[in-house]
């Protein structure tokens, strides 16, 4: 069975054995949480994804590395639409969610931690990137038990949890 949960803060410290990295296709790190992923990681971080990277990653796919110097044994990446750019299509958002589980499954991952994939520099609507968020994780079938949703913003926190409670 698969526990779906909502947490404030740093997607960075989670104990869990998988964070999630809203990359983006060149795989290089960037801004917003993954710059906050590789700054905690480490510089191994960027080494490892140039080499299994070597022409970066494709809009709502999903790719691992290991995750280094954090807390979590991986780190798993998809590079989220961005919106703001007129990838507005959210099979797409879907499938970055999708992609990161069956990559979790592939390793055998017990626990994972999710951003709100897109909903910073890529501009999807906050309110609909958790709708988006809470249905496909919620529909997914995996081997994780659980799942949990980090956000900064408390009040983010709160829609996820009032969404998730629809779905107990
Ligand atoms: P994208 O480019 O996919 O929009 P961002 O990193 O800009 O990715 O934002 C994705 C979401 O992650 C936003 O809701 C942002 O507030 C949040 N975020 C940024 N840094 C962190 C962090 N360290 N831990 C958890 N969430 C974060």
């Amino acid at each position: 069975m698969t526990v779906l949960n909502a947490t404030v803060g740093d997607i960075t410290t989670q104990n869990v054995d998988a964070i999630v990295n809203a990359a983006n296709t060149r795989m290089r790190g960037g801004g917003g949480v993954d710059g906050a992923i590789h700054r905690a990681a480490g510089p191994s971080l960027l080494e490892e994804c140039i080499a299994r990277f070597p022409n970066g990653l494709e809009t709502g796919k999903a790719g691992w590395t290991h995750g280094f110097n954090l807390p979590a044994r991986f780190v798993i990446h998809t590079p989220g639409p961005n919106y703001r750019a007129g990838q507005t299509d959210q099979r797409l958002l879907e499938s970055s969610y999708r992609n990161c589980l069956a990559v979790a499954d592939e390793l055998g991952v017990d626990s994972i931690a999710f951003p709100l994939i897109s909903a910073g520099v890529y501009g999807w609507p906050k309110e609909d990137a958790v709708k988006i968020a809470v249905d496909t994780l919620s529909n997914t079938p995996t081997q994780v038990s659980q799942i949990r949703i980090v956000t900064l913003d408390a009040h983010i926190q709160s829609t996820v949890q009032e969404l998730l409670t629809r779905y107990a």
